[in-house]
Formats: C-alpha cells, structure tokens, sequence
C-alpha cells in the first residue's frame, strides 16, 4: 500500500505540508482555521486527519481542557521567574510538554510571557518577571523543553495584555521604543531563539488594532523580521470585537477559537470566509498561508506519525512532582531574616503556633467544577498546604499551640487568594496591600511574639505597610505548587537554603508604580479606553532605580543563609568597536558555613548617551551553587545587543560610541564589582 506523502515521516516537513494541503477541499481548509468546539480542530475524516487539540494552561495541564484531567501542578510563572534558573526552565518545559501529551493534546497554551507592568495585574502570578532579558532567558527553555517533546508551544499573549481590567477592549497605546525594549524581547526570542510553534493573539489593542487583526503584530513582526513559521492562535473570544474575517486573516491569524455554538460571534465561519473571497476581500493564497502552518505544526507534533515515533507522554510521574518541588525551592524568596531568625532548629524548639488564612488552604480547585482561578487552573493529585508541609517536617518533634504569646515561634501563612479570589484571571486587584484583616492579624501576633515569621503565599508584589518593620523574617512563597507546604517547611527548618531571586520590583506603596503615576490614564485607562504607556521603558526598576524612588524589595533581590562575596572583576577588553563582545569574569565565593546558591547579576549602564536611558538594565545573570568556602569564576560575554537601545527617530537600534559601565551584584541595588568599557562603531 502506498502512504500519502503527508503521512511519510520520512520526507521533510514542508513537503508533507504542501502534500497535505493540496489534498484539502476549501471547506476543509475553512475548518482548519476555527474550533470545532472550545479546545479542538475539527478531524477530516475522509483523510483519516485526527482531532487537534489544545489545553490550558502555563504551570500544569488544566482539568476544563483535558476532559478532566489531573495533572502535575507546577508552582505558577512567576516562581519560576524568580528562580533564575533556565536549566530549571527547560526541565520544567520537558514535563509540562509530556503532561500535555499524556493529556492527549498537542498544544499547551503557554507559557504567558506578558511583563509585568503593574503589581495590580490579575495575571501577574501567571507572567515571569518586569524584566525583558530574565523574560527571554527564561521563556527560551521552557519553549524548547516543551517542544523537545513534540508537543507545541503557545506563546502568549500577543502583546501587551499588561493588565486584566478592560482586557478586552482596551487599548494599549505603546510607544515603538517600550515595545522594541521592553514588551517584546520575550515574544521575539521565544520564535528567533526557541522556534516557538504557536503564540496567542492577546485581547486587547495594541495602537488602535485589536491583536488578533493587527497586521503590524503577527505578519509584519512575527512573520517577516522574526521568521515565525507556526500559526497564531486568537485568545478565547478576541475575535469578537474584530472587524471582519477579511482583516483577521489578512493580519495572520491563522485559528480562530473557540468554535461551535458556544461562540456565535465567530468570523472564521464558512460562510465568512466564502463571502471574504467573493468580495475579493481576500485571497485564497492568504488563506492557504494561514492553514499551512496549522498543518505544519499538526505534522511537527506526530499528528500523522505512528503513535511510536512521537515520544511517550506521562503525567503525574515522581519526575514530574520532583521538578515542581525543585521549582518551589529554587524560587521562594527569603525577603527578611533578622538577627538570623531563620532557619529554626528543630532540636530547639518545644512550642510552634501557626495561623493564617493561607495555612491550610488550597490553591488549586479540590474538586472538578468547584472554584477556579482563571484558565491556568490545575487540578492537581495532591496539594501540600503549608500547615500539612510543617506537620509532616515536625512531626511529633514540636508541639503545636493556639497560644501565640506562649509558643517559641508563630508562623503566620498570609497572602492572596488565588481560587476565585483576589489574584486571579479577569480582574485586576483593587490594592496593592494584604486584606485589612490579615494586616490587623500579623500585628495581633507580632505584637504578642516577638519571633514572628510571615510566610507569604501569593501570586503578585504586596505592599506591607503597618507591619513589615514589626516582624523578624517573611518568606515569600508564591503559589508554590504541589510541593508548596514541605518546602515551605524545608526552608523555615533549613533543609533548603533559599536561592530565589525577585524577578520583580515590590514598590512601598503604589503610586510608586510607573503605570500609576497617572490614574487612569495611565492605568487602568481614560473614557475613550485607551491606557497610555506614558512611562515608556522605564517599568520595573528601570524606573524605580532612575527617577531614585526607594523600593520596598528590589528586583533582584532575595536573602540566603550563606553569604557570598564578589571579586576580582576582569573585562577582557578595555574599549571595543563594531560587532565586538566582551567577556565579563569575576569570582564569586561562599563565604558562609553551608551550601547555597547566588544569582550573579550583570547590568550595563550607557554613561552618556542622546536619549534617557535607564540607570542599569539586567544583561547577563548566572545561578551558582557553591559548597561552604568554595568559589568559582564566572564568564558572562556580552555583545553590543547589551550597550544597544532602539531610537525611534532611525527606527533602529543603536550603539551610541562612549562609555558603559558594568556593574555585578546580587540585586538590582547590592552592586559589587564596577569596571567600564569604551565602545566606538
Ligand atoms: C485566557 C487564555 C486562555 C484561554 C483559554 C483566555 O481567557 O486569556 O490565557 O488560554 O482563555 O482558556
């Protein structure tokens, strides 16, 4: 018998596309752009072409989309931008890929690579960091250990959903400069450097056009400067506001979802598509172009390979619970540890007391059809609270008490609420404190016991004011996953040794925050729903760092219990010109009593140039883990990408000649080492 070519997997990919794509009628190809129902592409039975089948969402195979599926959950995106660790990334990226395929889908719709704009941002838990180069170091390996399993990645959301209030109608008014610096190095890297297969149109405008009709966003960069090869994705229901089939096709977009009759304002009906081509509104070349690189990725992801050429999915595998936990422990952020509180001997304690509203509850849905904290949701096998975490560490070792005055430690577990709660999908919060009660509850306690630990679960930057001078040690946690209360436990009792970094800037009071300097233009938007990006690239601590405004926690920033020292900076090269790198190398070395791990962090300061450019920007950063008194050397190289900034006037990115400053420390503000560099074009 003979195989059609488009199911010979030894041919090239693009002759099996174009083999597959000739073989479809119009009305086929029509069906390739919409959902058949809320998660898949209709099968064409008649060429023996399977269902094709997305899933939710960034840190776990979600139950609404995997037909009820359990699945590993992984602490949420922004623990994992706090960890620093791409290799971590990409280990994580390999496992959520296989959950996917076990959960018999082909496409994870993740990770959200959105930068956090504002700490307010509902979705802040489910984005990486304020950052542009942490974002690209660390959105590139969870895409490739992603696709490494043949399984595609959806990239989201496209661009500039920086916040959730207005998200479908907003518009995001972005100057070209904070686009080019700020809100798209992650989504570029993520095609030029990870051969991303999918990304997701966002909801919102971006200057005026919605993303899943903007030409500008998914040809013009993602498909000319970038090479993007694979098929954009509208989010859930973008589509609704757009103007037509014709304009959605002609941007880009390739799948409209979700299809079927739940979603009645599709344009990617037949019907819509036949009278587009009869209008001449659009071509039937346009349209191929967008259904040949869903069929691109159908055959990238084994859609027409035997089932033992595609590698093995699995779920649930102690493999999987094993990076979730070291996802935890490597992200979690020591942010205070006075006079050395931290960690707690077992041996030496006889009373604990711990309270708190996040003590015992559960951050994923318990049940299916119960709760839910937005599409990212899991719905997980098990879920360690933190108080079930610290039981099991202490067993029997420590009493436990309700009498806070009478016991040797309390731990309060404070923070949001992430199921159907404050820090979810869809809203935005109201403020950047924790809910009144809690405040008055840490005071209560503080007040009663000195020795009083706040362990913070959460998914987005809190203000702490009224209290964070009153407590020794806070600990933050995020949403930490499955594994979130044993190492919770491992690191108050110090079996782990805290190595998370901030990947964000937590401001002292909001109207610190860039986007809030002018409410609501600036956030969450003026009467004619549009925000302005007013502050440009000066977002994080780009902007707290330049206009000298005092950070609660810098980016950056995360505490040990070892400390590390910087040395012997070396620049290979006094000035460069044209092309040239240099390589930046410098000792760091454990200078305490136990293992730990440092992040090195370099960043670049232009010393003179024509337009404002930040005080520093992150550049280079290495995660070392060194044994007591050990030291190593580390080489970071630098390209001229890293002295560069974009000038709206060319329309280009530039090198201006002059001096730069290299800086290397352990945050954002605790800079070591200083050495400069002399560039000429
Ligand atoms: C979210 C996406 C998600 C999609 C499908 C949308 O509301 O913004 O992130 O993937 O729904 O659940």
């Amino acid at each position: 018998m003979t195989v059609e070519p488009f199911r010979n997997h030894e041919l090239d990919v693009e002759t099996r596309v174009e083999d597959l794509l000739q073989r479809l009628t119009p009305h086929e190809k029509f069906s390739c752009c919409v959902g058949k129902d809320f998660w898949t592409i209709k099968p064409v039975k008649r060429l023996g072409m399977p269902t094709f089948g997305m899933t939710d969402g960034p840190h776990g195979v979600a139950p609404h989309s995997s037909n009820w599926k359990r699945a590993t959950y992984f602490p949420t995106s922004i623990a994992m931008g706090a960890t620093w660790n791409p290799s971590i990334a990409h280990e994580f990226g390999a496992a959520l890929g296989r959950e996917t395929r076990a959960a018999g889908r082909h496409v994870i719709l993740g990770p959200g690579i959105n930068i956090h704009r504002t700490p307010l941002c509902g979705r802040t838990f489910e984005y990486l960091t304020e950052d542009p180069f942490l974002n690209k170091s660390m959105v590139v390996p969870i895409v490739k250990g992603i696709q490494e399993q043949r399984i595609a990645a959806c990239v989201k959301h496209y661009a500039c959903n920086n916040q959730e209030n207005h998200r479908m109608t907003v518009d995001a008014v972005v100057p070209e400069r904070a686009l080019q610096e700020i809100y798209l190095p992650g989504f570029k890297a993520a095609v030029e450097d990870a051969g991303a297969w999918s990304v997701m149109s966002c909801y919102n405008k971006v200057n005026g056009i919605y993303g899943s009709e903007n030409k500008d966003l998914l040809t013009g960069r993602l498909r000319t400067q970038w090479g993007f090869t694979g098929f954009v994705v509208s989010d859930w229901y973008a589509t609704a506001r757009t103007t037509d089939t014709a304009a959605c096709a002609n941007a880009g977009l390739s799948v409209e979802m979700p299809g079927g009759i739940l979603a009645p304002r599709k344009k990617f009906t037949p019907g819509g598509f036949r009278s587009a081509l009869k209008k001449g509104t659009i071509s039937m070349d346009a349209i191929d172009e967008n259904v040949r690189r869903v069929l691109r990725v159908m055959i990238r992801v084994g859609l027409f390979d035997p089932p033992g050429m595609v590698p093995p999915g699995a779920i649930n595998t102690p493999e999987h619970h094993a990076i979730a936990r070291k996802i935890a422990e490597e992200g979690m952020v020591l942010l205070k540890n006075e006079g050395g509180l931290l960690p707690l001997d077992i041996q030496r304690i006889k009373r604990i007391a711990i309270t708190g509203p996040n003590a015992h509850k559960k951050q994923t849905r318990a049940l299916p059809f119960i709760g839910t904290g937005g599409s990212s949701e899991v719905l997980p096998f098990y879920e360690v609270t933190p108080l079930q975490g610290i039981k099991e560490k202490i067993k029997d070792e420590i009493q436990f008490t309700d009498d806070v005055e009478r016991a040797d430690f309390v731990v309060v577990v404070a923070g949001l609420n992430h199921v159907l709660g404050n820090d979810s999908e869809g809203t935005d919060r109201k403020h950047l404190a924790l809910p009144s009660d809690q405040v008055k509850l840490i005071q209560d306690v503080a007040s009663k016991n000195p020795k009083t630990i706040v362990v913070l679960v959460n998914g987005s930057p809190v203000s702490m004011d009224g209290w964070i001078d009153r407590v020794p040690a806070v600990l933050e946690a995020w949403y930490g996953g499955q594994e979130c209360g044993r190492v919770i436990a491992d690191i108050l009792f110090g079996d782990v040794n805290p190595s998370g970094k901030l990947p964000v800037t937590f401001p002292k009071r909001i109207e610190d925050s860039p986007a809030h300097a002018n409410v609501p233009r600036t956030y969450p938007g003026d009467a004619s729903g549009k925000v302005y990006y007013d502050e440009g690239i000066f977002i994080g601590y780009r902007h707290f760092d330049t206009r000298n405004i005092a950070p609660l926690f810098p980016f950056g920033y995360g505490l040990s219990y070892t400390t590390f020292e910087f040395s012997d900076l070396k620049i290979d090269k006094a000035s460069i010109t044209g092309n040239e790198s240099i390589t930046v190398s410098f000792d760091v070395k454990n200078t305490g009593t136990i293992l730990g791990a440092e992040v090195a962090q370099v960043y670049v300061k232009d010393d003179q140039s024509s337009v404002e450019r930040p005080l520093k920007e992150l550049k280079g950063f290495k995660k070392v883990r060194l044994d007591a008194g050990k030291k190593e050397r580390i080489s970071i190289e630098l390209g001229t990408d890293s002295l560069s900034f974009y000038d709206e006037t060319r329309g280009s990115w530039i090198v201006e000649a002059g001096r730069f400053t290299i800086l290397v420390g352990s945050s954002s503000r605790d800079i070591q080492l200083e050495g400069k560099i002399e560039y000429s074009p």
